[in-house]
């Protein structure tokens, strides 16, 4: 299924775009957290980490080392958050993956603290166990 991504990538919908290469294309959020908040996105489509083209995910990554300066310099950012959400209980609402690159100013404001939990004793350690398993 075709997303709004792959509609500003072929020029059907129009977007602020501020980088494009032959593999990702960046352009600004339209409803920014911050202003200049900018989305990176790959030109060829995959959804999410889980079914990520990593040679591309790293370009994504270089890519957005360049707009963090850009940010730095254009809109004066302190400090820019990378965000990735993979999956829609991790907010993703756009199933054709993206990394925001969030500028950040001091005293913004715009997060939330996130809610924390913890380990019993002993917890920790079984389920990094359990996860140093799974991981292929
Ligand atoms: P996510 O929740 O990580 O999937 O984020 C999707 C992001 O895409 C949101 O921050 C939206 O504001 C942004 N977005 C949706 N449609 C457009 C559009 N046409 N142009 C720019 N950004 C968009």
């Amino acid at each position: 299924m075709s997303t709004i991504f792959e509609k500003i990538i072929a020029r059907e919908i129009p977007a602020a775009i501020i980088f494009e290469d032959d593999i990702v294309i960046s352009f600004l959020d339209i409803s920014p957290n911050n202003k200049g908040h900018a989305l990176v996105v790959p030109k060829k489509k995959f959804e999410n980490i889980f079914d990520a083209d990593l040679e591309v995910a790293g370009h994504m990554m270089h890519v957005a080392k360049k707009i963090a300066h850009a940010l730095q310099e254009a809109v004066g950012a302190t400090g820019v958050n990378l965000v990735m959400n993979n999956g829609a209980d991790a907010g993703q609402e756009v199933f054709h993956a993206h990394l925001h690159v969030i500028p950040r100013f001091p005293q913004d404001g715009i997060f939330q603290k996130p809610k924390h939990t913890s380990y019993e004793t002993g917890e920790a350690e079984k389920l990094a166990e359990e996860i140093k398993n799974a991981i292929r």
